[in-house]
């Protein structure tokens, strides 16, 4: 199946859960400019749904905008938020804190020189292709709005802050989230919308809306690109086929990486993901799947197919407004890895 017209994508493994916001390991040092002149409070309003996303760019003047405070955590490092953002997430903690669930801030506000620290410290560790898919490139990253956060969990008295740890709480996480819209948070990476986000699954990364956008936005499960009418809340189909060798949560894990990428497919609408069959995970394509990245050696392939349908404008290398049928998605492993992407296209 070496078929000269797929666009072979070569990906660093992903040893790390490292994700769009990154657990920072650079200090968050500078601090905003604080706004000086806030006579009237509702005329300085900042547009608390602003959106900043893959494809959208923080506003060049955000930061002269935003009015921006500093607060310290249990762990004694100082992380500046947007000042509402600020006394939303205190109410937040509190009114967790009184149900004995005991979270605090990781991660706040990031300026662009920070995340292009952040870009690059992961560049130097995992490689270009890893970095463009699980770091926000900087610039746009939610974080420098100021209205978006990491959380991190308390349990027994000791800070988890690492993904791959935080992501075992998942029942603490539900009772976290259950309470977000009544302070005007939202969860922003959900599970299976990162054809729309570009990022997997963040249960710690809450952002600031206000309070009425965030009960329906949480109510309807949807995400802000969605709640905006940016991305197209179409229900991704998925057909799971038949497979001895692959469960499901096999082809999720994969399904999830593909969605990663498509998310980087501007405009373009997902309709459905297909596992093909067993004849994918053929000797042939392995070879393949290894000539192709010369330092791995995988061991398994898999294959999906999917339709999706282009934008009218802006449709970049593809056709504008096109029904795109049949799409291929190859992706390998190697024993005890993750799924990669490693060439997609006809
Ligand atoms: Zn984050």
């Amino acid at each position: 199946m070496k078929s000269k017209y797929l666009i072979s994508m070569l990906m660093m493994s992903a040893v790390l859960s490292v994700t769009g916001c990154t657990q920072n390991t650079v200090p968050s040092s500078s601090v905003p400019p604080v706004s000086e002149e806030i006579p009237n409070p509702d005329e300085n309003e900042i547009d608390y749904l602003v959106l900043v996303n893959r494809q959208k760019e923080v506003p060049a003047d955000w930061a002269d905008q935003a009015e921006f405070v500093t607060l310290k955590n249990s762990m004694g490092d100082e992380i500046s938020l947007e000042k509402k953002t600020a006394d939303a997430f205190a109410e937040l903690k509190d009114d967790l804190a009184q149900n004995h669930v005991n979270v605090d801030i990781y991660s706040g506000y990031r300026s662009v020189e920070e995340q292009q620290a952040v870009a690059d410290d992961y560049t130097e560790r995992y490689g270009e292709e890893y970095v463009r898919l699980n770091v926000a490139a900087p610039g746009y990253s939610e974080h420098h709005t100021g209205l978006a956060l990491d959380l991190y969990l308390i349990v027994d008295g000791e800070a988890v802050y690492e993904n791959e740890e935080m992501l075992e709480y998942s029942d603490l996480w539900a009772k976290v989230h259950a309470r977000l819209a009544e302070h005007g948070f939202i969860l922003h990476y959900l599970e299976g919308k990162e054809d729309i986000t570009g990022f997997n699954y963040e249960p710690w990364h809450i952002r600031y809306v206000g309070q009425a956008s965030a009960r329906e936005i949480m109510e309807q499960g949807i995400t802000l690109e969605e709640y905006l009418g940016e991305a197209s809340s179409v229900d991704v189909e998925i057909d799971y086929g038949t497979s001895e060798i692959y469960t499901k949560d096999d082809m999720d894990e994969a399904i999830t990486q593909i969605r990663k990428v498509f998310a980087d497919f501007a405009g373009c609408e997902l309709h459905n993901i297909r596992y093909t069959s067993d004849d994918c995970n053929s000797e042939e394509n392995i070879k393949w799947m290894n000539e192709l990245r010369e330092d791995q050696e995988y061991t398994e392939c898999i294959k999906f197919l999917s339709d999706f349908h282009t934008p009218a404008e802006n449709s970049g290398a593809f056709e504008p407004d096109h029904e795109y049928t049949d799409y291929e998605w190859y992706l390998a492993r190697s024993e005890g890895g993750s799924w990669e992407v490693l060439s997609y296209g006809y």
